[in-house]
């Protein structure tokens, strides 16, 4: 045997060296290849068959959830639904976690690891859109829809949840379950107060996802930025406008003057910053000097450090402009907060060797059509489908950061070892935080990319509790790489509290009308069904 595996490794050696040398400089790394585990395995293979048939159950909540489309803070159809659930199925549910009605923490199982599932469940004015549709066309004009997809994140986190604690239970294997809401994710409103409540300080890892158009999963700092987002509110005082106007202050005057200086200090920022305003309260009417005026900013930048400098700026424009208007600034309140993302590195390689296993869903001639349909309406200038092929590789530190969109789960990464699984349930090249967002996802595309990510998810879960080095490792990396030279300070001050009273209008105006069109699967196989659409519903003049 010796002789024989000396002769094997000359002859390798022998090969090597014959090797052109470009050749040799080719090859690429290996990857460092998981120990092999059959056991683990057997698990994983046990938990995707589970996951598959589960299918028609996750179908129903992706959909249910659809229905209801609820805006932030406001998600109590969605939270009712969601623990009746979960307690069937043998979690333990607290309610109203960190002063939020519509934000939950359910727990089963005991002991280490603590493992926390994560993923939003609000919704984007004005996107309602009915499903399957390649074109704008909404079930009600005005109204709020998942026009961003958080209808889909929860139902895979459920899903593979089910999956694993079959096998933990009958295995003895020690391991805490939490699934938990990504309240108001769209006011970027919950996650600073969950931290701040200690509801993560016995967790070790934190698996959140969020919908994409792909599986895939990063580490380190990503692109995009954190923010802070701010309501400046001005009283003066009320004059007949044309009679005398003298004898009044407008605070509408300083909302202006606030957002005109803003627009010249915007070409002294870095390029890496994002800055955005609405203008919240804008007077009573034309003939009243308005009295009480309020805008509501959102400052944006890739680091905790120059997000603070731009909300220093922008208080100090507040203050001036009602200077000159001689109006009152009131006590300014943080209606939401969200630190830059740092996502770990452990725990990221851990869930890729699984989306890598998993795979990406069959899409069916439809799914394509749809796909396509959407990208043409749009005018996108690729007209490629659905994602036919992963990601090449697991996604690094970004090398630059042109700024980008903010996403609350960043507090919670600067706790504890954090990833974001994405799952393909949305179609490549869509604008977001819009109605075209919506089309795909109460559709057999939303359904199978749910499907695949709750395996992944399982046996990402199924990993951290039959291998504890992995938790080890992913704490090491938190420590002694991610936290080495940053220190975790919330935005949210001492006088902040969750801004709850959000959305409550807009909800209030629209639900009496969406109730009528709420999912019921008692009756219908799916919501397509029941909206009697044709599934895919395109333009003759977008097909191919
Ligand atoms: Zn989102």
């Amino acid at each position: 045997m010796k002789s024989r595996a000396l002769f094997v490794a000359v002859l390798l050696a022998t090969a090597v060296a014959a090797a052109p040398l470009a050749e040799r400089q080719a090859q690429p790394a290996q990857p460092a290849k998981p120990a092999d585990n059959p056991k683990v395995d057997a698990f994983k293979k046990e938990a995707v068959a589970d996951v598959e048939g589960q299918a028609v159950f996750a179908q129903q909540m992706v959909d249910q959830i659809f229905s209801y489309g609820e805006l932030g803070f406001q998600e109590t159809e969605t939270n009712r639904y969601l623990i009746d659930i979960l307690k069937k199925n043998g979690f333990a549910v607290e309610e109203g976690i960190a002063g939020i009605p519509t934000a939950f923490m359910a727990t089963w199982g005991s002991g280490k690891p603590v493992i926390a599932l994560g993923s939003d469940i609000d919704c984007i004015p004005q996107a309602s859109q009915k499903p399957g549709v390649a074109y704008h066309d909404p079930i009600i004009e005005g109204a709020p829809g998942h026009g961003e997809g958080h209808n889909s994140g929860l139902p895979l986190n459920i899903v593979a949840a089910i999956a694993a604690k079959k096998i933990m239970a009958r295995e003895h294997l020690s391991g805490t379950l939490r699934v938990w809401t990504g309240t108001a994710e769209e006011l970027v409103g919950a996650k600073a107060y969950f931290i701040r409540a200690g509801l993560f300080k016995d967790v070790d890892v934190a698996l959140f996802t969020h919908v994409g158009d792909n599986l895939g999963v990063s580490w380190g700092q990503g692109t995009g930025t954190g923010l802070v987002s701010v309501q400046y509110s001005f009283v003066g005082e009320t004059a007949h406008a044309a009679g005398a106007p003298w004898r009044g202050r407008s605070a509408l005057d300083a909302v202006e003057l606030m957002d005109i200086g803003w627009q010249f200090r915007r070409e002294h920022l870095r390029l890496s910053q994002r800055s955005h305003n609405v203008i919240v309260d804008g007077g009573d009417q034309p003939n009243v000097v308005p009295r009480t005026a309020s805008v509501w900013y959102y400052f944006r930048e890739t680091d905790y450090a120059h997000i603070r400098e731009m909300w220093e700026a922008g208080d100090t424009m507040a203050k001036a402009a009602a200077m000159m208007a001689g109006v009152e600034l009131q006590p300014t309140k943080v209606l939401g907060s969200a630190w830059p993302q740092h996502m770990n590195k452990v725990v990221a390689e851990t869930t890729w060797a699984n989306i890598q296993q998993v795979g990406l869903p069959t899409w069916s001639d439809e799914d394509q059509q749809l796909a396509k349909a959407l990208q043409k309406e749009l005018k996108n200038p690729r007209v490629e489908g659905l994602s036919v092929k992963l990601p090449e590789r697991l996604q690094g530190p970004a090398e630059h950061n042109d700024g980008g969109g903010s996403d609350d789960i960043g507090d919670i990464s600067w706790n504890v070892p954090t990833v974001t699984l994405r799952y393909p349930s949305n179609i490549p090249g869509l604008p977001g935080h819009n109605w075209a967002n919506a089309i795909a996802m109460a559709t057999p595309i939303a359904h199978k990319g749910v499907v695949a990510g709750a395996k992944v998810q399982a046996m990402t879960i199924l990993d951290l509790v039959a291998r504890p080095e992995l938790v080890q490792q992913a704490w090491t990396y938190f420590r002694d790489v991610q936290n080495k030279d940053t220190k975790y300070q919330p935005l949210i001050r001492a006088q902040d509290t969750p801004a709850i009273w959000l959305n409550k209008g807009t909800m209030e105006k629209y639900r009496a009308e969406m109730k009528k069109y709420y999912y019921d699967p008692s009756r219908y196989k799916t919501y397509l069904e029941q909206l009697g659409i044709k599934y895919p519903t395109v333009r003759a003049s977008t097909t191919q």
